[in-house]
């Protein structure tokens, strides 16, 4: 069932606050610093992404001492909305002190003109009710507004479970409620979203949940409902497992702009943090003006997806490593070569709710040769033998090519070409042949791999070069094939080919590729010079 707004029992309605509304922006940027001086250096940074921050005091050995500054961040910046946070560290924060000095700093920050104030509930159930009213009182005369939150930092309750947590912190009234979970599957960030829906019909709620498991909530919690979300200054800046970066949230996933026509589209995969496709796609949906975000969603079991593809619910997915062939027996049809290669790389949620899968990886490969060689009866060498090797071999001996498979272990290559009808090379033979093409499927040349080439130097022997992998963009084959004068093709035109495919299954429009080119060809230089 999609998730849907659920009523709740008016039993558990809180009232609304009678203050005037803070209106806050939907991304609110959480600084921590280990001094002063770095806390506030990293707050200037963080308001020209948003004018929405949370300084965590606690991250600081004498929080007390920031006052003063936080006071002049203020006076300096009018535009801005502050959360003062100095969370003790049983409940999962770093100050040492006790419930006394962390009510008396906050309300420090209250009375230096923070607008928001975030008290962890175990703090408030902690501390007697003399306590609560002063601390409270003074924030109403500093006009600052109260968040009670909650974390767990263990696991994600059923809806129901994360419901009480919410109400057990609306008993407080305050005028926000926070309840922070782990995720550690993507199903509890349907969870998250189910509590979000229900508790924002009558208040102002933030749920969010930790890892990266919990990436779906983060992106999309505003849309549910949630009053705000949280993100880092920067990549490594991180205040919570799994939190995404302002520039990620804000320019990638373009969190403003989401609401519930927004279609919803994930890479899905294991691992998954540094895929470029969410890049890519949502540029061509931003180019074709297309209401539509990709999520990356990292799976540790296919159960799991499926429970996400049919209850978020997803639009389409592009299918990584590990989970190609495992997603075969859940499609309700497939393509003719997705059947025959036995990997699937693209689904796509028919309008009955059902799965339909695609291989686009064949087109990857087809269409940048066919752009540059007649592939019927062409001679293709491929080296590798592994699951992009099958997509190679498979797809260019429906072409009509004549294959041929070498790989450093012969009984695979002798296994793939026997079942594509192609043909196998021993790797000694390889410098009497000569190929209309060479396509290398091995991770030789990658980053990070010792091994430099796939063949040696004196079995180059062809009119073309493709290399399949594509970090760097110009790997040592590559290299060697332009120094050599052979044209060659980039293992990045083969990613976009596959992706513009992907594009069209799910959109029906024709994908702007040259643009999906250029931003992919501007991150993988970005991350080379990182
Ligand atoms: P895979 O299933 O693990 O297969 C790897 C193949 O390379 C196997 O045949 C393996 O031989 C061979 N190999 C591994 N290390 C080798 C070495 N040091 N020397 C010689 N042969 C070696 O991996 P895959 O999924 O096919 O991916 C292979 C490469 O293609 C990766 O670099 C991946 O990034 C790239 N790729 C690129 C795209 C794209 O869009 N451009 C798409 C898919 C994959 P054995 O059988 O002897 O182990």
């Amino acid at each position: 069932m999609p998730l849907a707004v659920s009523s709740t029992p008016e039993t558990h309605a809180a009232p609304v606050p009678a203050a005037p509304r803070l209106r806050v922006p939907k991304l609110c940027i959480a600084v921590q610093a280990a001094t002063p001086a770095e806390l506030f250096s990293r707050a200037e940074s963080a308001i020209k992404d948003s004018i929405f921050i949370e300084l965590r005091l606690d991250s600081l050995v004498r929080p007390v001492a920031a006052i003063p500054d936080l006071k002049k961040l203020l006076t300096r910046h009018r535009e801005l909305t502050l959360i003062a946070t100095c969370r003790r560290k049983a409940f999962g924060g770093h100050f040492a002190g006790s419930l006394s000095s962390e009510l008396e700093i906050l309300q420090k920050a209250a009375e230096s003109g923070a607008h928001i104030v975030d008290l962890e509930v175990e703090s408030a159930e902690q501390a007697t009710r003399p306590q609560l009213a002063k601390f409270r009182s003074a924030l109403q005369a500093a006009g600052t507004a109260l968040l009670i939150s909650s974390h767990d930092f263990s696991r994600t309750r059923r809806p129901d479970g994360l419901i009480q947590a919410a109400e057990k912190i609306a008993a407080f009234q305050p005028d926000f409620v926070k309840v922070v979970s782990t995720a550690r599957s993507l199903a509890d960030n349907l969870s998250v979203l189910r509590m979000v829906q229900d508790q924002s019909l009558h208040q102002r709620i933030v749920g969010i949940a930790m890892s990266e498991e919990g990436v779906i909530s983060r992106i999309l919690s505003p849309r549910a409902g949630a009053a705000f979300t949280f993100a880092s200054a920067a990549e490594g800046a991180e205040t919570a497992p799994g939190q995404l970066s302002a520039h990620a949230l804000l320019d990638l996933y373009r969190l403003e702009q989401l609401d519930q026509a927004t279609r919803i589209f994930a890479v899905a995969g294991n691992p998954i943090a540094h895929s470029l496709s969410p890049l890519m796609h949502i540029t061509a949906f931003r180019r074709e003006n297309l209401n539509a975000v990709m999520l990356p969603l990292k799976v540790r079991a296919l159960d799991d997806l499926l429970t996400i593809i049919r209850e978020l619910p997803l639009d389409g997915v592009a299918v990584t490593m590990p989970l190609k062939q495992e997603v075969l027996p859940h499609l309700a049809n497939m393509d003719p070569l997705t059947a025959k290669i036995g990997a699937c790389n693209t689904l796509r949620t028919g309008a009955d709710g059902k799965l339909y899968g695609f291989n686009t990886d064949v087109a990857g490969v087809v269409r940048p040769l066919e752009r540059r060689m007649k592939l019927k009866n062409a001679r293709i060498l491929v080296l590798g033998a592994g699951g992009a090797a099958r997509a190679a071999v498979f797809g260019l001996v429906d072409q009509g090519a004549e294959v041929y498979v070498a790989n450093r272990t012969h009984e695979k290559a002798v296994a793939l070409a026997r079942k594509a009808k192609a043909h196998v090379l021993k790797q000694n033979l390889l410098a009497k042949q000569r190929f209309d093409a060479i396509v290398n499927t091995t991770p030789c040349g990658m980053t990070g791999i010792k091994q430099q080439l796939p063949l040696k130097e004196n079995e180059l022997n062809a009119a073309l070069v493709f290399d399949m992998v594509y970090t760097p963009i110009e790997t040592p084959l590559l290299k060697l094939a332009k120094a050599r004068g052979l044209a060659v093709v980039s293992g990045i035109e083969m990613f976009v080919q596959q992706g513009a495919r992907q594009f069209e299954i799910w959109t029906g429009k024709p994908a702007p590729e040259s643009e999906m080119l250029r931003v992919v060809e501007l991150e993988l230089r970005r991350r080379a010079q990182a």
